[in-house]
């Protein structure tokens, strides 16, 4: 190879530094991927029997308060008027997710008005004896309450973490608001929506400069030996795996997903049906074609996917950090490590073991980019 910049990893991360080593410094980058397609798990592809676009890892929905951020996507794409909501099933009841009035309301069969429920939660919570929140349970039972808790997060959680919410930190509840009113957007953030034209359309055209060279099914591994001593490496893959996983594996949550097409026009009325019932082996599920109602789905029939948490080993996809004590501390001896290496950086969700949503990865991205791209 004969480029002066590889990027290990063609997800969100790679391809926005990619873009900005081609423009910025108008050197040639090689990007690879172990995988045989571009995006990362922003990947989708398009079901051949209903034409619908379905998410190949999950549902992801572009959010951000960053304008530069959404100025920077805007270039390679348009956005559809998408905003986000979810709705949760409970013992076969259905509820507004996140938490909000319907929820509080409908679940103690009560009608609260906005300016009751600071009180209202105050007198659950108080009981509680808790007063400086210190883990994923305690954090959620300060702003909800116990029942609140014990209905929408506890049993979703373990489903979803498989450990007890007593050893995750307080910020997984954080990254989800509570609210006083009927509000059920799931996100606040001014600038939200979805690829008009598909994610791949997205990252194909971040990719389009003809100073980028994209080579997929390429394992960095196996071609380690022949990058150049000068060649830059930016590195979005697992962290561990990096080092050979020689201060022990990071530990991650993986998913698995079932998709079916369903023989219905609708199957559930919305893109994503949480479970919070610990008995329902599931998370969620997602029905793709609500992502887009702009576009026409004439097949009479709707594809969906039910989500399955499974603790991540060697060789299945990681998703989300777990992040316990153990971890961190292992976090650490990796990233002094990484800090030797003068011309490899570690980055994104993978190469820095952070819990980084799309806009936060594009954000990072370019802020690195901001810092070690002579401009
Ligand atoms: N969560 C929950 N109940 C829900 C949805 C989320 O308890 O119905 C908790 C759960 O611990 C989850 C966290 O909130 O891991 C963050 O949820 P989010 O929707 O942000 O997760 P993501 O979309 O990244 O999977």
């Amino acid at each position: 190879m004969n480029h002066a910049h590889l990027i290990v990893g063609a997800g969100i991360t790679g391809c926005t530094i990619a873009r900005r080593i081609a423009e910025d410094l108008g050197e040639k980058v090689l990007v690879i991927d172990k995988r045989d397609h571009i995006g990362g798990n922003c990947h989708s592809h398009i079901n051949a029997e209903t034409g619908i676009e379905v998410h190949s890892y999950g549902t992801h929905i572009f959010h951000t308060k960053e304008k530069r951020v959404w100025d920077f996507l805007k270039r390679f794409t348009e956005f559809n008027s998408y905003r986000h909501k979810v709705v949760t099933t409970y013992q076969g009841r259905t509820f507004h997710m996140p938490v909000n009035l319907q929820t509080i309301n409908s679940f103690f069969r009560i009608s609260l008005k906005p300016h009751e429920v600071e009180d209202f939660i105050k007198s659950k919570s108080e009981l509680e004896n808790i007063t400086n929140p210190q883990n994923l349970e305690e954090k959620s039972i300060s702003l909800i309450g116990r029942e609140l808790y014990e209905a929408f997060v506890k049993g979703y959680t373990l489903k979803q973490w498989e450990c007890d919410p007593k050893e995750l930190e307080a910020s997984i509840i954080t990254r989800l608001p509570f609210r006083h009113t009927y509000e059920c957007d799931y996100f606040t953030d001014r600038y939200q929506g979805l690829p008009w034209d598909g994610y791949g359309k997205l990252f194909e055209r971040m990719l389009d400069h003809e100073l980028i060279e994209t080579r997929l099914s390429s394992d960095f591994f196996e071609l380690k030996h022949e990058i150049p001593q000068d060649c830059k490496v930016y590195y979005s893959g697992p962290l561990d795996r990096y080092f050979n996983y020689c201060h022990g594996e990071l530990k991650w949550r993986s998913l698995r997903f079932e998709y079916r097409v369903e023989d219905v026009p609708d199957y559930q009325g919305t893109p994503v049906m949480n479970y919070a019932d610990i008995d329902v082996p599931y998370t969620r599920i997602h029905e793709y074609q609500h992502l887009h109602p702009e576009r026409e789905n004439k097949s009479g029939k709707t594809v969906t996917a039910r989500e399955f948490s499974l603790k991540w080993k060697q060789g299945e996809e990681p998703y989300y950090p777990v992040n316990t004590n153990e971890d961190r501390n292992r976090l650490e001896l990796y990233l002094n490590d990484a800090a030797k290496l003068n011309s490899t950086h570690f980055l994104g969700r993978l190469g820095q073991y952070k819990y980084y949503d799309m806009d936060k990865a594009v954000q990072a991205a370019l802020e690195f980019c901001d810092e070690q791209l002579p401009s």
